[in-house]
């Protein structure tokens, strides 16, 4: 169970400040949600996680359940235990999945389509991926491990996710290609919404359930789907899918959807987080986002910074004797110097992401905790 409280409302948009309440502690909204794909943080352990100032991760339902499988998890005692994270957490429906094994991978294309793609091909109605079969029952995949066919549908996904135990789970849905056209749109969205209704049937557990706003780029079936979502007892809301051409596509979006959801229920973007759409989607009434930005990013050697991305690859660092960012108060930022953390990431020591991971982490954290801040002044 959660409790989701709005302490207080932007004048100057539609930005709130929240309080989301779990067994496992509190959340303060707006929040960005580290992913955590097959149950740690890339490079980090539990505790590194937790001083970074993450208050709650999101764990994939996909990648578990083909390793170590859900059975396993349930077994160790469920993700909080799995993990030694006695916060709050999340699993994703293994949705998202549908579309990047699936079309995305067929066209190699990302949840924000690059220019050049955009009109060049499209996916039409009655089209199928490649590599996967989507019918009305759900998906049948085959495992990037070991080849074995898996089905994933709504019922296996609400299952899936009561064994793994995180306080928040999400409905299966069908998450749309940028490219798929208005009958394919419509058609997936018609059998997301069939999966809705089925994943609140099913769902046995006291976990928090969220439902996943869908309907790709099109005005009326976003606001149809919000619509029809927002009428069902879900805890909660997922923003889903793919955003337009562009990210001004995107926020335009948000406009349509977050009006049509409950004023009372929280609101979460999947999967987008560029540090400068932070604030634009905060202000457009998001509480919730996760994004494998930052840490995706550390991996590449690049530091996110009060003065921009640093890319700890370049030559120049190697002589820098200044802290990632003056700025920061991270244990990294207080400890290490540039160039150190640039001569390891040259030397390919894994130490390197791991300190950009955990400056990342903490930068993210805390930007959005100042946007909380002038939330809570007024200023935004
Ligand atoms: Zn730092």
């Amino acid at each position: 169970m959660i409790e989701f409280k709005v302490l207080k409302k932007s004048k100057k948009s539609k930005a709130r400040l929240g309080l989301l309440k779990t067994e496992k502690g509190l959340v303060e909204t707006p929040c960005f949600i580290p992913v955590a794909t097959q149950a740690v943080v890339k490079t980090l352990d539990s505790q590194e996680v937790k001083e970074t100032k993450s208050q709650i991760l999101i764990v994939n339902t996909f990648h578990l359940h083909l390793k170590p499988g859900e059975d396993a998890v349930k077994k160790a005692g469920g993700l909080h235990q799995f993990m030694n994270w006695q916060r709050p957490l999340m699993t994703d429906s293994g949705g998202f999945q549908v579309f990047s094994l699936g079309f995305g991978k067929d066209f190699g294309m990302g949840k924000i389509l690059k220019k050049k793609t955009t009109n060049e091909i499209r996916i039409e109605y009655g089209q199928q991926p490649k590599l996967l079969k989507i019918d009305q029952d759900g998906v049948y995949f085959r495992s990037f491990l070991d080849g074995k066919k898996v089905f994933l549908g709504p019922r296996e996904s609400i299952k899936i996710q009561e064994k793994l135990g995180a306080d928040i789970i999400f409905a299966f849905d069908e998450c749309t290609s940028p490219i798929a056209d208005y009958k394919y749109t419509k058609k997936s969205l018609e059998r997301t919404n069939l999966w809705a209704r089925v994943c609140l049937k099913e769902k046995k557990s006291s976990q928090a359930l969220f439902g996943i706003v869908q309907g790709g780029r099109y005005k009326d079936l976003r606001i149809e789907s919000a619509g029809f979502l927002g009428t069902l007892p879900f805890d909660g809301f997922g923003i889903g899918g793919e955003f337009g051409d562009n990210k001004k596509k995107m926020l335009e979006m948000l406009n349509w959807v977050i009006k049509e959801l409950p004023e009372q229920k929280p609101r979460h973007l999947l999967g987008i987080g560029y540090l400068e759409d932070i604030p634009k989607i905060i202000e457009r009434g998001v509480d919730l986002f996760d994004c494998n930005v930052p840490t995706h990013y550390a991996r590449r050697g690049i530091a996110f910074t009060s003065m921009g991305k640093l890319d700890l690859g370049k030559i120049e660092f190697l002589k820098d004797k200044s802290p990632l960012d003056k700025k920061c108060s991270c244990f990294v930022c207080q400890n290490y110097t540039r160039n150190y953390i640039a001569h390891l990431f040259r030397a390919k020591e894994i130490t390197a992401l791991k300190l950009l991971t955990f400056h990342n982490l903490y930068f993210f954290n805390s930007f959005v905790e100042k946007i909380r801040k002038k939330i809570k002044e007024g200023k935004i």
